[in-house]
């Protein structure tokens, strides 16, 4: 069977490699020439732990063995380290204590470290106030960009996958696929076409009411000597962003005080995580802003507001910041992905959420295999 799959994000990427390694004859079109969206944006982070428990956390966990099986196969590098949620106030550490209480229960592989062990962990966080960490040990970092530019070229050399890049799909009609540079044959079409609402099957979105999420991003200079952040690090700010710590019944007083107390961090939906790529740089986020359109002026009050909420629990040897870009998502108020069927023969794949990294490859095998046998 041919499998045509619209766009080269992670999303495709992922799509592409479970129809690979199914058999499936598939073609990659992506309009640019290497993919420029919110997968070569972002932290590279597979994150279980900020996965909601049940069926979302499961697939978190069955994609980051995806992710592992073919990082090894690809021989590309990636850094197993875990993650620490640093706590140092008391409504921080309620909730990290809480969470490594009820947490282990629902399938999260975590627990509270005293503040002396998290310092043992991490030689970024700030010894000064530290209450105390949540380890869990499952969060993988990848290198986005290389990830990005290399996946590809392996589905094409271990699996035959053929590479339309600076292919911008129009029509996904199977057996039709249309772009500008040619007409392709499809017997199945899986649209992964990120935050592009507007091309194909454009009512699909206009349905779920999706609009986009913008992140400011910063990332320091490569650090010296070889320094290693270690686990990736997120502040107790990070703890009211994703929906797991939902668990905790003592959240709701860390957003209270958070509300009250710095209302500018929930205006700009600022949180602040710390991932270390190939070369040694650290990726600091982020912000979040909602909209259908996306502002095109970065805000430096945003960055100064993370790069404030940074300094209270982490210290890099090179703290300054060599670059700063944002990057887009499609976002749903309430769902984690998008899977339409709009025509016969076309699946519609769309994560609308700031979670494409950690659930793509679950996703992708899913799709798949929801089409039955060959
Ligand atoms: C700043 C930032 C930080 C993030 N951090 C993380 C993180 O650490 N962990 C995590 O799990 N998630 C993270 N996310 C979310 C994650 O990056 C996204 O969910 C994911 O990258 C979406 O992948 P995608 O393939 O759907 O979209 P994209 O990466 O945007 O790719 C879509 C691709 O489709 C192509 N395309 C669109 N239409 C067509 C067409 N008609 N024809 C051909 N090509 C087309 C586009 O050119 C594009 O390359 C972050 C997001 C951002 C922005």
């Amino acid at each position: 069977m041919r499998v045509a799959v619209v766009g080269g994000g992670i999303a495709g990427l992922a799509h592409a490699y479970a129809a690979a390694r199914r058999g499936f004859d598939v073609t990659l079109f992506e309009r640019d020439e290497r993919a420029q969206g919110a997968s070569v944006r972002n932290f590279g982070l597979i994150w279980p732990i900020g996965q909601p428990a049940g069926q979302i956390l499961q697939l978190a966990l069955r994609s980051r063995e995806i992710w592992l099986a073919m990082l090894d196969a690809a021989g590309l590098p990636y850094l197993a380290t875990g993650s620490l949620h640093a706590a140092y106030r008391d409504d921080e550490e309620a909730v990290g204590r809480e969470f490594a209480e009820t947490g282990p229960g629902h399938g999260y592989d975590c627990r509270w470290l005293p503040a002396a062990e998290a310092l043992i962990r991490s030689q970024a966080l700030v010894a000064d106030g530290l209450r105390g960490a949540l380890w869990s040990a499952t969060e993988i970092t990848v290198d986005p960009r290389i990830v990005l530019a290399r996946l590809p070229e392996f589905l094409a050399e271990r699996y035959g996958v053929k590479l339309a890049y600076g292919h911008a799909v129009h029509v996904a009609a199977p057996p039709v696929v249309e772009t500008a540079r040619g007409k392709f044959e499809a017997d199945r079409v899986i649209v992964c076409a990120g935050d592009d609402f507007e091309t194909l099957f454009p009512q699909v979105f206009a349905a779920a009411g999706v609009v986009r999420s913008k992140l400011q991003m910063m990332r320091t200079p490569p650090q010296p000597n070889g320094w290693q952040l270690g686990p990736a690090l997120a502040g107790g700010l990070t703890m009211r962003y994703y929906p797991s710590f939902e668990l905790c019944s003592s959240l709701g007083a860390l957003k209270r005080r958070v509300a009250e107390e710095t209302p500018a961090f929930d205006q700009w939906g600022v949180h602040v995580m710390l991932s270390q790529t190939a070369a040694g740089e650290i990726t600091i986020g982020d912000s979040h802003e909602y909209g259908r359109s996306v502002d095109v002026f970065d805000k430096p009050e945003i960055d100064e507001l993370i790069l404030g909420a940074l300094r209270g629990f982490a210290r890099l040897p090179l703290m300054q910041i060599a670059r700063r870009w944002h990057g887009v998502y499609a976002r749903h108020g309430s769902k984690l992905y998008l899977r339409e069927r709009p025509a016969e023969g076309v699946d519609v794949v769309t994560v609308t959420r700031g979670v494409g990294m950690t659930l793509s490859f679950g996703l992708g095998e899913q799709t798949v295999a929801a089409w039955g046998g060959r």
